[in-house]
């Protein structure tokens, strides 16, 4: 279950999934195909997946500790307290407070033998904060060392996770999920230099994505032995790895709109929050919360190829088609500066 684990990859693709739909709770599970892993952002209820499609998750990225992003934690802990490894789950300063208040709840007598663990990751200004919570020592919680922080909350062979601090009247993490190359093996290049796919070509691609060096021998069969740089060049396609960014419960100002920009930038799917029309522009501001028309402004702003809206206010029950399509005309309309949108914002700064 360790994220830095390489596994098989012959095609490597991020494949995004609302596991509420727009207008349940969010919870958005990021599957990489053929590798059965998976991240999962935000944890609102989860109840109603299944455990088969839950179990392949390595690691939770949690926005921030309200209730619909966060109750689905008991669901997955219970999911996962039989299994080895170790799950983590990263959010904003507090979120270890959080999870070691809700392993409080439950009493812990009869898991001595079990393995699971869950470190629990704090994203600061310039420093991630660390906790383990072992399941055998029954959750108690361990100081780990701190990290830097410089905008990618985490990294391994296949994937860079990048968080922003958006405001929300405390900090709702914005995230964005990157393959770091999509490594395809060319079959008619292969088959042009006589040789058979095998196990080595994962061995090959493990090798590319951790950088070695190109004198790096790769073992294609006994006796066979070549350098990584040649058979890279001769039989492997690399094209730029799919971008997901995910933004939720955050409040239209300048400083949130210039940090969603640079988070979202290119993002091949932008998963944005639209609660509110803009009729309701003022509700929305109130409650820290975006329009579905400041959705769209910011996808195209950031450039992104396609904006998903969810996380639809309850008020607009059987007209949520009106917030698709109001996001959906902001995304593909004129530029407009951030000032024009609600003719109070003043421009990025
Ligand atoms: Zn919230
Ligand atoms: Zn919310």
């Amino acid at each position: 279950m360790a994220l830095s684990t390489m596994t098989a990859v012959t095609k490597s693709s991020l494949r995004p999934r609302l596991l509420n739909g727009q207008t349940g709770d969010p919870a958005l599970l990021v599957a990489l195909r053929w590798q059965g892993r998976a991240v999962l952002i935000d944890l609102g209820r989860i109840d109603r997946t299944p455990g088969g499609i839950l179990l392949p998750i390595e690691a939770v990225f949690v926005s921030h500790a309200h209730m619909d992003h966060f109750m689905g934690f008991d669901q997955l802990l219970r999911l996962f307290l039989a299994r080895e490894g170790t799950l983590r789950l990263f959010g904003p300063v507090g979120i270890a407070d959080c999870v070691q208040g809700k392993l409080a709840g439950y009493t812990w007598n009869l898991t001595d033998e079990y393995v699971f663990t869950l470190e629990v990751i704090e994203i600061d200004a310039t420093e991630m904060h660390a906790w383990r919570f072992a399941e055998c020592r029954r959750f108690a919680r361990e100081r780990l060392a701190s990290t830097p922080f410089t905008g990618v909350c985490h990294q391994d062979a296949v994937l860079t996770v990048e968080a922003a601090p958006l405001d929300h009247r405390i900090v709702s993490m914005g995230y964005a999920v990157t393959e770091r190359s999509h490594l395809n093996v060319r079959p008619e290049a292969l088959a042009a230099a006589g040789l058979r796919p095998g196990p080595w070509l994962n061995a090959l691609k493990a090798a590319v994505r951790s950088g070695a060096a190109a004198d790096t021998p790769i073992v294609i069969a006994p006796g066979d032995t070549r350098p990584l740089g040649a058979l890279r060049d001769e039989l492997l396609l690399v094209t730029p790895g799919q971008k997901i960014a995910y933004v939720v419960d955050v409040l239209f100002s300048p400083a949130n709109a210039a940090r969603i920009v640079r988070l979202a930038r290119g993002a091949d799917v932008f998963f944005c929050e639209s609660p509110f029309l803009d009729a309701d522009l003022e509700q929305a501001s109130k409650r820290y919360h975006l329009t579905a028309r400041q959705a769209g402004a910011l996808a195209r702003a950031a450039r992104v190829g396609r904006l998903q809206v969810f996380h639809f206010s309850p008020r607009y029950e059987g007209r949520y088609g009106e917030l698709v399509a109001e996001a959906q005309a902001e995304f593909a309309g004129r530029e407009v500066r951030y000032g024009d949108l609600d003719g109070r914002d003043a421009a990025l700064p």
